[in-house]
């Protein structure tokens, strides 16, 4: 039997969807493939509220993370981390001998803007990444209040990783300052994974030409120069499947409207929120919890794998805590095409497993 996904990536995919990907095939280096290519990309922009251009990348959100990092760090980059996936970014510069220093936050609170304005002060960066959604604390950070710092900053390229939340909650990358915003497929925006999308500013095109040492396949220069030479196309061969999806996907999203999409999620957030705060706890101050994936303190030592199992014989599926938070914490996504009406359904089944018997 399939089971229903509630965990934070990858997510349900929509029967049409998944037939978009079973396209048959067209030549990459053809018109048509131009097209899908720029189509996909003014839509994108408008997801990100940029006129920036659009990378595409064949891989994972993880490949335009390392991407961003080792083709735009001049200098040295500041890493902010307030998790595992700030984590990895810090570990993708040191084992690619980019100068790179972390700044951690304790698990379930957010990066500050004090804590940023901070680091840049001393001059030693011209590169800082941000996790605007940390998928494994359920912290969304504060990116307003940092966008107001760093506009003291003009030189400081900022990577922003949105893979978890770009297309579930509003990321204006233009107005946050943001140069490179990072996302993939398999998560708010309802796609099989296997493909990473990226904003790529003016900016973060000039620092990456000062780079000597930017590798092949992940070298955002590179995917941006074909772009503007070839008209649209990408250096090696993509995953067409997911660029024939995505193109389909985005134009449901659009008819969906942003707005609405934003407050669907919002919605089910306030659900699963309350539903925690009743049965359990919220793990991050409420504050700065996520729109997308709400991480919940397990007061009740609950055996996480055993409701899980439970659930999964009703068709159904959830998340346990992430690494060193795996039974201290456990996690329910509600994003992409996901509808409050499931999110319902799916806190009356675990009520059902845990407290009715
Ligand atoms: C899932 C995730 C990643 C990694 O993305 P992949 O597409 O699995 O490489 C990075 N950052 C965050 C916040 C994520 O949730």
């Amino acid at each position: 039997m399939h089971k229903r996904l509630f965990i934070p990536g990858p997510v349900e995919v929509s029967k049409e969807v998944l037939q978009k990907m079973s396209t048959p095939m067209i030549g990459h280096r053809t018109k048509d493939a131009s097209n899908l290519q720029r189509s996909i990309s003014e839509k994108m922009r408008k997801l990100m509220y940029t006129e920036s251009e659009i990378l595409l990348s064949t891989s994972s959100g993880s490949g335009l993370m390392e991407g961003a990092i080792r083709s735009c760090t001049r200098k040295r980059a500041a890493v902010f981390s307030i998790g595992a996936f700030g984590d990895r970014w810090h570990k993708m510069a040191a084992t690619n001998g980019v100068p790179a220093d972390k700044f951690s936050s304790e698990p379930g609170k957010p990066t500050t803007p004090e804590m940023v304005d901070e680091v840049l002060s001393t001059g030693k960066y011209d590169l800082i990444t941000i996790t605007h959604n940390e998928t494994s604390t359920g912290v969304m950070n504060p990116v307003e209040e940092i966008a107001e710092v760093m506009k003291k900053y003009p030189e400081v390229v900022y990577c922003l990783d949105a893979v978890s939340s770009l297309g579930g909650t509003k990321i204006e990358v233009d107005k946050l300052g943001v140069d490179i915003c990072i996302t993939s497929t398999q998560k708010c925006l309802g796609l099989p994974p296997g493909m990473a999308i990226c904003s790529f500013s003016e900016k973060a095109v000039e620092a990456a030409k000062q780079v000597q040492f930017r590798g092949v396949y992940l070298d955002l220069l590179d995917l941006y120069n074909y772009i503007k030479k070839k008209d649209y196309q990408y250096p090696s061969t993509p995953s067409l499947s997911h660029m024939f999806a995505l193109d389909y996907q985005l134009d449901r999203i659009l008819e969906e409207g942003l707005e609405n999409r934003f407050a669907r999620h919002s919605e089910m957030a306030g659900y699963v929120r309350s539903w925690a705060k009743e049965k359990f706890d919220l793990f991050p101050e409420e504050k700065y919890a996520s729109n997308t994936v709400t991480a919940i303190k397990n007061t009740r030592n609950i055996d996480v794998g055993a409701l899980n199992k439970k659930l999964g014989e009703a068709g159904y599926m959830i998340s346990d805590g992430y690494g060193d938070l795996k039974g201290v914490t456990f996690r329910i996504a509600h994003m992409a095409d996901t509808q409050p009406e499931e999110i319902k359904k799916l806190l009356s089944i675990i009520d059902g497993i845990l407290f009715e018997n």
